[in-house]
């Protein structure tokens, strides 16, 4: 079978753009390496939604992150998977929300299924090979979108690419979230400075190896909980299979160590249990496709409107330290939010081919903005856009007409 779409790469930004592109009666074939649509947000146990609004003139929040990614909210909502801060989610449900859209838009999901191989011919990509447990399986189609996070589609098929900062490719660190239950959520806000101190005591002490400067916490769904977002494992390369099996390794250390000083030491945490950490430790940065345009830390900090904008962002740049301690940010004036570009996600040797998500083209420090999951939904619901587009008129993707692209974005109250 011919599929229209091929999307390699189930997390946020390749479900919204399966959607989007089959909500326009295209053939997608999504395939993806685990057993669940949502990547990180489920595997890594990413949570919450980062910074999704900006003040209008009246001061009040309203979104900048619109189309599917507000949607797929609402469906949050209405089953209970939604917190009233409307950034807290239940990673659970929202595997159930993405599978009821994919099976609404008639989408083919092929779940345990791991990209291994690309097949080109001329300046298009013609095939892709999975490994999964019926062997070594092709497909084909007439248009591809790379929403791996990790570019390995594009790596694949010998696009050029960056890793991480300039001087070094030195990648953000990997960090693995975890859970703690039976928590005495008050006493924890309450004494937090003072466990903060012992914390900082016991690292210069040696007897905590987790370089990160604080301890980084979120709200829960469910109460009692607390979410952790406060290992890190630096200096490992994500792209190195043996690297990142070192950094899942170390990471669970760092779990079971932060545990277990705040067990012994927290108020709060006394009766606490250790209920889960992610299935898959959480990778920020890895490679950068290159694109027809770069994003630079200046079109963030200077909140650049392109004419061929595909999302707006109100997120900062935030970049933890890739060398230990330390964590660099910028933050993006209340009132207003910045672009990104389509050409980011065009690449320069394929025609039929869109690059999304966190892999997108742009420096290391404008990826520690857009990298958060409201831009990269809506990075992939402008990819699978511009692809049902680029069908019609049987185009390159690079040739498609920007107008057009926002009046169809415009159907779907997408914002640009
Ligand atoms: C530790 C950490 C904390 C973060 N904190 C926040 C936060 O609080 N809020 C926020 O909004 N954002 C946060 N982010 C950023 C955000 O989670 C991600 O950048 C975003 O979800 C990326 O979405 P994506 O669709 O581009 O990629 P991913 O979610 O990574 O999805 C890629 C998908 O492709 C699949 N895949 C990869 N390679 C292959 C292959 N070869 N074959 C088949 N399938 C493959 C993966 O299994 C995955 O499902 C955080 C990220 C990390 C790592």
């Amino acid at each position: 079978m011919n599929y229209d779409l091929i999307v390699a790469g189930g997390g946020i930004s390749g479900v919204n753009a399966a959607i989007a592109a089959a909500r326009e009666k295209r053939k997608v074939l999504v395939i993806e390496c685990s057993g669940f649509l949502g990547g990180s947000a489920v595997n890594c146990l990413v949570n919450p939604f980062m910074r999704y609004w900006s003040k209008n003139e009246s001061g009040q929040n309203t979104a900048v992150n619109g189309g599917l990614f507000l949607q797929i909210l609402d469906r949050l909502e209405e089953k209970g998977g939604l917190l009233e801060n409307k950034v807290t989610f239940n990673e659970e449900i929202l595997k159930i929300v993405l599978d009821e859209l994919t099976e609404e838009y008639h989408i083919d999901v092929l779940f345990h299924s791991y990209l291994v191989g690309v097949g080109t011919e001329n300046e298009r990509i013609t095939e892709i090979r999975v490994a999964n447990k019926s062997g070594v399986e092709t497909y084909r189609a007439d248009y591809f979108i790379d929403a791996t996070g990790d570019g390995d589609l594009a790596y694949l098929a010998g696009c050029p690419y960056h890793v991480g900062r300039k001087e070094d490719e030195c990648c953000q660190p990997m960090t693995m979230c975890f859970r703690l239950s039976n928590v005495d959520v008050e006493t924890f806000h309450k004494n937090r400075e003072k466990i903060l101190a012992l914390y900082q005591q016991y690292q210069r002490e040696g007897k905590i190896t987790n370089p990160r400067e604080n301890i980084l916490t979120f709200e829960h769904i469910e109460k009692g909980v607390v979410h952790f977002n406060s290992t890190r494992i630096v200096r490992k390369n994500p792209l190195n299979a043996r690297e990142l099996s070192a950094a899942e390794q170390e990471a669970r250390k760092q779990v079971f160590e932060l545990y277990s000083f705040l067990k012994k030491h927290a108020d709060g945490f006394q009766n606490s249990n250790l209920i889960m950490s992610a299935p898959q430790i959480g990778v920020r940065e890895s490679r950068m496709i290159e694109g027809m345009y770069e994003i630079t830390a200046e079109d963030i900090m200077q909140c650049r409107k392109f004419e061929d904008s595909v999302s707006r962002g109100a997120y900062g740049i935030d970049i933890h330290n890739p060398d230990g301690s330390g964590t660099v940010q910028y933050h993006i004036d209340d009132h207003d939010f910045y672009t990104i570009p389509y050409r980011a996600m065009v690449n320069r040797l394929y025609s039929n081919f869109l690059v999304t998500g966190r892999c997108i083209s742009s420096t290391h420090e404008a990826q520690s903005a857009y990298r958060i999951i409201p831009i990269c939904s809506n990075l992939g619901e402008a990819a699978g856009m511009a692809v049902s587009l680029a069908l019609q008129e049987q185009l390159k993707v690079g040739e498609i007409d920007i107008n057009r692209l926002h009046r169809l974005m415009d159907n779907y109250h997408c914002l640009y």
